[in-house]
């Protein structure tokens, strides 16, 4: 059986006294639940000692972001490397928000998703089509170039490190929500791209839906035979809404 992950993005919220309870109270979900998915948190990176400090190893830490350079003259950047001392084991790669707002396009996603890999943290790299992209039946041809500039160059050991999530622009902070069809068909379609690579990679990959996943609809999507769980985000800051999303897996 594929290996199920729910992700928690914090994005750019929360405080040091929000940090510590709602990892202390989510290290005992990850515990109880540790058999059947891994629980995932992405703070921001100021509350990640925070985090470190808080939460049991049953808890799983994330970056939102990662630097594609190694370290240097590089102003407000954080380094793979400072992350994997952290204890960082996976880090959210081009995330809509990224891709928008801040720059981070095919070509400096791939290489991000490199520079986690040097360091042995696992991408979760995130792909997904705006809503102009599915309305003009563009949505998989999208998702195929996102999926080949960021994975071409990995060989074999790095490409079973890669986590997908599959996350449509439209859906993202919005309340619509992909029907678990629609998140399926795509999902199906990217683990078809990975078996172009490797057909034992691609069964064995965590493909993640995100977009707008609440405890109400997260049990239909989870139920789908491609979607390995969710990237979380506005739902991630509540702990029992969370905390019901992690358990509608299996
Ligand atoms: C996200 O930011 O990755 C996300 C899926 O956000 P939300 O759950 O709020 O739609």
């Amino acid at each position: 059986m594929r290996r199920k992950i729910v992700a928690g993005n914090w994005k750019m919220n929360g405080n040091r006294q929000f940090a510590k309870k709602l990892v202390e109270d989510l290290s005992s979900v990850a515990g109880e639940l540790k058999d059947s998915v891994e629980i995932v948190i992405a703070p921001p990176f100021i509350l990640m000692a925070d985090a470190v400090q808080n939460k049991t190893s049953d808890l799983k830490l994330a970056s939102q972001n990662v630097s594609n350079f190694d370290n240097g003259a590089f102003t407000g950047e954080t380094s793979a490397d400072m992350l994997a001392e952290f204890g960082c084991q996976y880090s959210i790669i081009g995330h809509s928000e990224r891709r928008a707002l801040f720059g981070d396009l095919d070509g400096v996603v791939a290489n991000k998703v490199a520079k986690s890999l040097e360091k042995g943290i696992s991408p979760i790299l995130c792909v997904g089509e705006t809503l102009e992209e599915r309305d003009a039946e563009k949505t998989l041809d999208v998702i195929r170039g996102q999926l080949d500039i960021a994975l071409k160059d990995l060989n074999e050991q790095q490409l079973k490190q890669v986590v997908v999530a599959y996350e449509p622009v439209w859906a993202i902070g919005t309340g619509k929500t992909a029907t678990p069809e629609q998140a399926q068909s795509v999902h199906a379609f990217i683990r078809n791209e990975v078996a172009v690579k490797s057909q034992l990679i691609a069964n064995a990959m965590p493909i993640i839906y995100g977009g707008s996943v609440k405890a109400r609809n997260a049990k239909e999507l989870f139920a789908m035979a491609d979607i390995d769980g969710g990237l979380i985000g506005g739902a991630s800051l509540k702990f029992e809404e969370f905390s019901e999303i992690c358990k509608a897996i299996g």
